[in-house]
């Protein structure tokens, strides 16, 4: 798992002076073309990757009271037969001490509190399993939702912040073939409140001291400060309650979270509509774009959502995001060996940047994570770093991600229930 590396920067090593020369540059491997093992990708009538946009129906999960809004949360208490003020106490139950358990919440009266819990806090993430490395650092969490979906966060402690990967849909309908998530397709929208509930509890698990690193005693004031739209499913495709979601994080306690809305990071295959939307918001999240490929020869293959909306008109949304909003935007592109991270493809990306203008972007080049059936690896080192010169050289500040979570499953493209997953699912219920 991966994020924007503002403070922990991965510096390239200076190339030996022979890939400088042009070793890298001149030795010329065959154009490897995306294809696919262990897997058939899914197509259309007419042949192409399928795309799923529209959530396949299933039965809903629960309300709960983080898919309404301050207003509506006082109306549904009032519809239970309570006086609405309780929904004010409920909310700082839930947004500020992380619990949904009436035996915490003591400033109820004890014959409502389980019928207040019932009615605006009901279970919504089953814990599977639990899985970390980096001695305790980063923890894994496979969660079921209602309907027995499986989904996935990761939670990250970084010198000076905690971030917490999050999963927008159970499954992806983006058919990404060096995707995990995106071989699996899409099971689900999440809904507003599935979405806040993995940072809820991510939140209590912290304040329990369950994620490692910090030596001191109380672990009280800590909380996940970060959000990245980078774990299963396609932000932009769930827009509506994403951005619900994102509302909830950024309003002050106890109505909602009240985090930065700088620390939260929206990621997307491109989605050009939705991105102008997103940019009309007025909620300045940081903005990253999938590109993963400069030309379209390429990344229709890559990408498939390419096929709707080419490369110039996914980097024109992204550069009108940075116009509206003044906030940088991310380019995101994992190195893959031999298909995406050649020396000519840097110069195209950093061309095609630079022709929008200066300042307003920043590129994340990430070594392909593996994936089950992959065919594909991530590209060599001195490859790597010959990619990231060339676009620091043309004036476009790149950055070697930080991976995280490889170990476990965790990391970028990563995200998939396996079927050791479904058994662990299938053993609780
Ligand atoms: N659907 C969104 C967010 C989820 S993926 C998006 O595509 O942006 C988060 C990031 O991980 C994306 O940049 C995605 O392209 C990247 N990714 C997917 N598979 C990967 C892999 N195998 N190795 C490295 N990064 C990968």
């Amino acid at each position: 798992m991966t994020e924007n590396p503002r403070t922990r920067e991965t510096r390239p090593q200076a190339a030996p002076a022979s890939s400088r020369s042009g070793a890298v540059r001149e030795t010329r491997t065959a154009q490897v073309r995306p294809r696919t093992e262990g897997w058939t990708q899914q197509k259309d009538a007419e042949g192409r990757p399928l795309l799923q946009f529209a959530s396949p129906k299933r039965g809903k999960p629960p309300v709960h009271l983080a898919d309404l809004t301050p207003a509506e949360r006082t109306e549904k208490v009032k519809e239970l037969g309570l006086p609405g003020f309780r929904a004010k106490q409920l909310s700082t139950h839930y947004f500020r001490h992380y619990t949904s358990d009436p035996e915490q919440m003591t400033d109820l009266p004890a014959d409502t509190r389980e019928q207040l819990v019932a009615g605006m806090l009901p279970s919504l993430l089953t814990e599977v399993r639990r899985l970390e490395t980096d001695r305790g650092d980063t923890i894994k969490f496979l969660w079921r939702l209602h309907d027995g979906a499986l989904v996935e966060s990761v939670l990250m402690r970084y010198p000076g912040r905690i971030t917490l990967c999050v999963s927008s849909q159970a499954g992806c309908g983006m058919n990404c073939p060096f995707c995990a998530t995106g071989q699996a397709g899409l099971t689900r929208n999440m809904s507003t409140a599935e979405i806040i509930e993995q940072i809820v509890r991510a939140n209590r698990l912290i304040a329990d001291g369950g994620l490692g690193g910090k030596k001191a005693d109380d672990h009280s004031m800590e909380r996940v400060s970060n959000i990245v739209f980078m774990g299963m499913g396609e932000p932009l495709a769930n827009y509506k309650r994403v951005m619900d979601a994102v509302r909830s994080m950024v309003a002050p306690q106890p109505d909602g979270l009240g985090m930065s809305a700088r620390g939260i990071t929206v990621s997307t295959v491109g989605l050009v509509p939705a991105i102008k939307k997103l940019a009309d918001e007025n909620i300045p999240v940081t903005f990253a774009l999938s590109l993963h490929a400069p030309d379209d020869h390429l990344r229709d293959e890559l990408i498939p959502v390419n096929s709707r909306w080419k490369v110039d008109e996914a980097l024109d949304a992204a550069y009108e995001y940075y116009a509206k909003t003044g906030r940088r935007v991310s380019i995101e592109y994992a190195l893959i060996k031999d298909m995406n991270d050649h020396a000519w493809r840097a110069d195209l990306l950093a061309e095609k940047l630079n022709q929008r203008g200066r300042g307003w972007v920043h590129v994340n080049p990430i070594p392909l994570n593996p994936t089950p059936g992959s065919v594909w690896t991530s590209s060599e080192i001195p490859v790597q770093n010959e990619f990231v010169r060339r676009l620091n050289d043309a004036g476009i500040p790149t950055t070697l991600r930080d991976t995280r979570g490889k170990e476990i499953d965790g990391a970028c493209g990563q995200l998939v229930a396996t079927t050791e997953d479904e058994a662990a699912s299938a053993a609780m219920s």
